[in-house]
């Protein structure tokens, strides 16, 4: 399981409670060693340590005997830790431990996330994704069509290159028809950034097609 930061535990206290001293991160894997204190850290950042320095707890250099489980006290707080969502500071406050943290960082709204139509490629905040389809709808087509084309003209150099087999796949099955030729888009991708409304009156569907 990908590690939550510990920047984005919500809780200050709990961060500087629980941290371990080596990594400053919260612990991973965590081992307790038999000071008096019971200070626990990372497995890994442990073994380590040990390996160089000894049976000295790195946080108030006490000599220890043994290593030990946290205990059931640690166990929970550390389970319990609140933290927030990284994406916080783009305004979504989703709060939970680092499980469920962990699962929403993916599906988060304020994700950035990138159009899979080929060549289009824009990034932009998951939660403007079907807003961006919709916009799109129209252009996305036609780098669908695009894309075709290429992989028609000369599949083995198409998906070389980058070609989306997948579209090509698709878009046959979609539509069971013989390919003819494709019209060079009137909008390059750049210029119609900006422009989200596409007049679709004047312009024939189902031109690139013959049946
Ligand atoms: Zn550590
Ligand atoms: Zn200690
Ligand atoms: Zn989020
Ligand atoms: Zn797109």
């Amino acid at each position: 399981m990908p590690r939550v930061s510990i920047s984005q535990v919500a809780n200050a206290k709990d961060a500087e409670d629980l941290k371990c001293a080596i990594c400053f991160q919260m612990p991973e894997d965590p081992r307790v060693v038999s000071c008096p204190a019971k200070h626990m850290f990372c497995n890994e950042c442990f073994t380590r340590w040990v390996d160089k320095s000894g049976k000295i707890c790195p946080q108030d250099r006490q000599r220890f005997t043994k290593m030990q489980n946290p205990t059931p006290n640690q166990s929970s707080t550390l389970k319990n830790t609140k933290y927030y969502c990284k994406h916080k500071r783009d305004g979504y406050k989703f709060v939970g431990t680092s499980e469920e943290v962990t699962k929403h960082e993916p599906v988060c709204p304020e994700a950035v996330v990138t159009c899979t139509v080929p060549n289009c490629d824009r990034s932009m905040k998951r939660k403007g994704l079907a807003a961006h389809n919709s916009n799109k709808k129209r252009e996305h087509e036609q780098l669908k069509k695009k894309e075709i084309c290429k992989l028609n003209a000369d599949p083995y150099k198409a998906l070389a290159t980058g070609g989306k087999l997948e579209v090509f796949l698709e878009m046959k099955a979609l539509r069971k028809s013989t390919w003819v030729e494709v019209e060079e888009s009137s909008e390059s991708s750049e210029d119609s950034e900006d422009s989200d409304d596409y007049d679709d009156s004047d312009e024939d569907e189902e031109g690139y097609w013959a049946y």
